[in-house]
């Protein structure tokens, strides 16, 4: 039961934020989508609502990343709901809550390594598994979901947030490599100031209010300027692309 369309997508972390927006996108241009949530179902359903509203194909299925039977099962109900899986977004992230260096926690250091790092490299195993033409796949495209907190370093804010995203730099690259023969590219965004509920959830409601003026076009970003790089990168006009990190940040 293929979609016919541009294949299916899994968005990781798809009931909120940049994934919300990216799900949202992608079944406008024809991907059938498994919304992928961690605890608030209410939202996955939502978006997958809005969807079949708007005419798309769209399942919510809740996995925590970081487990890794969570990830082979959001694999397996996604491929049997809506076809073999062509397009992974590997967004769902944390911050681990906002300290500096000095004062975090071993547990926050931990949880964000096994959901940010983890939990990408688990669901592009898996994905790669799948697409790979060397294992009888068709190809497919990744996108990671990194920050441009990856680059400037998270100072004051959230260091080890930051390193989590170096990581995913780190992964995207050598990633892209490996797989370039086998049909599947693998590319980044780097998101800077965005407009989602992450910052009031770490207790900075006024966080993008703040630093806007630092931002040389003097706004944030919406949800919806990052899920249109994230649908270029995996869209065929794209095909030559891999191995890169976009970043979306109005400048900074
Ligand atoms: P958000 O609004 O807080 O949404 C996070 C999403 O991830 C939710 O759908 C959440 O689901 C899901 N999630 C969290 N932990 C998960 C887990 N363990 N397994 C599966 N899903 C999980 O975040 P956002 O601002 O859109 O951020 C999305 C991505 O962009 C993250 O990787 C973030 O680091 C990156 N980013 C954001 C900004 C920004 O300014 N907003 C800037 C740079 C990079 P539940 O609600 O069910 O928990």
């Amino acid at each position: 039961m293929h979609s016919g369309g541009t294949g299916t997508l899994i968005v990781t972390g798809g009931s909120r934020g940049i994934g919300a927006a990216t799900a949202r996108l992608a079944a406008a241009q024809g991907y059938a989508v498994a919304v992928n949530y961690a605890r608030d179902e209410g939202a996955a359903r939502a978006v997958v609502a809005a969807i079949s509203a708007s005419g798309g194909r769209a399942v919510a299925i809740g996995a925590d990343v970081a487990v890794e039977a969570d990830v082979l099962r959001l694999f397996a109900e996604a491929e049997r709901a809506l076809g073999p899986i062509t397009a992974l977004v590997n967004n769902a992230g944390i911050t681990g809550g906002r300290a500096r260096l000095a004062d975090v926690s071993v547990e926050a250091v931990a949880r964000v390594l096994a959901v940010n790092v983890a939990g990408s490299i688990l669901c592009a195993r898996e994905a790669l598994r799948r697409m790979s033409t060397r294992r009888g796949g068709g190809g497919g495209a990744i996108v990671n979901v990194s920050s441009l907190a990856a680059r400037i370093g998270g100072a004051g804010d959230w260091v080890h947030y930051a390193a989590s995203k170096g990581a995913i730099n780190s992964m995207t690259v050598g990633l892209a490599r490996e797989a370039a023969e086998e049909g599947v590219r693998v590319n980044a965004v780097a998101p800077g100031l965005i407009e989602t509920e992450i910052h009031a959830a770490n207790g900075m409601p006024d966080r993008l209010a703040q630093l806007a003026p630092t931002v040389p076009m003097r706004r944030a970003g919406s949800p919806d300027e990052v899920a249109s790089a994230i649908l270029w990168l995996l869209s065929p006009a794209a095909s030559y692309v891999t191995g890169t990190i976009v970043e979306v940040g109005g400048g900074r």
